[in-house]
């Protein structure tokens, strides 16, 4: 038996406890892990609160990603002893996730950990982190160097946010860091913002076009902010979009797209290609400055998991949550 966060709905209402289960209850699956570190997410938190439809399935352990070590695997790329690392694919929604001492998944879904990057890293990164880093590759593929101009980057002080603003900052870009919270100000600025735009500048009212302010952004909002993005980008930019802790509409017009040749490029992590993850995480691991990434983490332990998952809807955590697991 081990230890392990079930969410289920006996009838009409979800229940979450920590629990203990039995290795028959875990998913099928080709690779069996021992979950190190898992954390928590936006997705986890909203999963955690049943605040909306996140588990597909019931009962169901979240968790959207982990860190650990193979103990088992009949996959041919993965052998015990391998630390490996999880995001998405549906695991922590509709197949048992990282909040688990033990996991079972597919041997397809895995990453390698890159040599020079610890478990516990890997989990401050996460699934926010390298999802910030498939943001940075998007607007590297369009040509955005940092001679190009300013990148504007929104939600700075959360997950994505901030890992977003540190690897801009730490190849040399401009990063206007937007954020609704001025005493997270010397937070943003020792992870290489730039500068520091108040989250009210870009709530108002929406026009077709303002003044070309952004080579690129990288916007975690959506809703109105994204919209002001759009039209705040300067000829030819690009805004990668991955979020919607603001809202899921845009209510844009096509005039940034047409007039200024702006691309909008969507970004999404859980049914992300394994090669440009494999890629990604391996610029996490080059990129990114590990004393600023211990920065940016908060710890929060297994058992306190369930009553930390309301206050990290509240927008009041910075960077990133990590749950050590074993
Ligand atoms: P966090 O909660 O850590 O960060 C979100 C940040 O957004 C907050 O810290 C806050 O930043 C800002 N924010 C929150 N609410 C509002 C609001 N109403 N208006 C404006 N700004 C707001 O979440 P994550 O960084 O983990 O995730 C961010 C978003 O990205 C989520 O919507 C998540 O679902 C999505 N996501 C998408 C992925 C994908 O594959 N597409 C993968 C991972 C995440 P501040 O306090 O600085 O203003």
């Amino acid at each position: 038996m081990f230890n392990a966060i079930v969410i289920d709905k006996p009838e009409d209402k979800q229940t979450v406890a920590l629990t203990q289960i039995g290795e028959d209850q875990l998913p099928e699956g080709d690779v069996q892990v021992d979950v190190a570190y898992s954390t928590l997410n936006y997705k986890d938190a909203l999963a955690l609160t049943g605040s909306a439809p996140i588990i597909r399935k019931y009962p169901l352990t979240p968790g959207i990603d982990f860190s650990g070590v193979v103990t088992e695997s009949a996959h041919a790329d993965f052998k015990p002893g391998d630390r490996v690392v999880l995001n998405g694919w549906g695991v922590g929604e509709k197949h048992s996730g990282g909040l688990a001492e033990k996991a079972r998944v597919k041997g397809d879904w895995l990453v390698k950990l890159p040599d020079g990057m610890s478990l516990r890293q890997a989990m401050v990164v996460g699934t926010a982190g390298y999802t910030a880093m498939l943001c940075v590759l998007a607007l590297e593929n369009h040509g955005i160097t940092p001679e190009s101009g300013d990148v504007v980057v929104t939600g700075a002080a959360g997950g994505v946010g901030s890992v977003a603003t540190a690897l801009l900052a730490a190849k040399g870009y401009s990063v206007a860091a937007v954020t609704g919270r001025p005493a997270e100000e010397g937070y943003l600025k020792s992870l290489g913002a730039t500068s520091i735009v108040d989250r009210s500048e870009l709530e108002g009212k929406v026009r077709p076009l303002n003044a070309e302010r952004w080579a690129a952004g990288i916007d975690v909002v959506g809703s109105t902010m994204l919209a002001n993005l759009l039209a705040g980008i300067k000829y030819r930019g690009i805004v990668a979009a991955c979020g919607l802790a603001g809202g899921m509409d845009l209510p844009s017009s096509v005039a940034p797209f047409i007039l200024r040749g702006v691309t909008l490029a969507g970004i999404d992590s859980v049914m992300c290609p394994k090669p440009e993850r494999v890629a990604a995480w391996e610029r996490l691991a080059q990129d990114l400055d590990m004393g600023k990434l211990a920065d940016m983490e908060t710890e929060v332990a297994f058992d306190q998991v369930i009553d930390a998952a309301p206050q990290f809807l509240d927008g009041k955590v910075r960077g990133r949550v990590i749950v050590p697991i074993n």
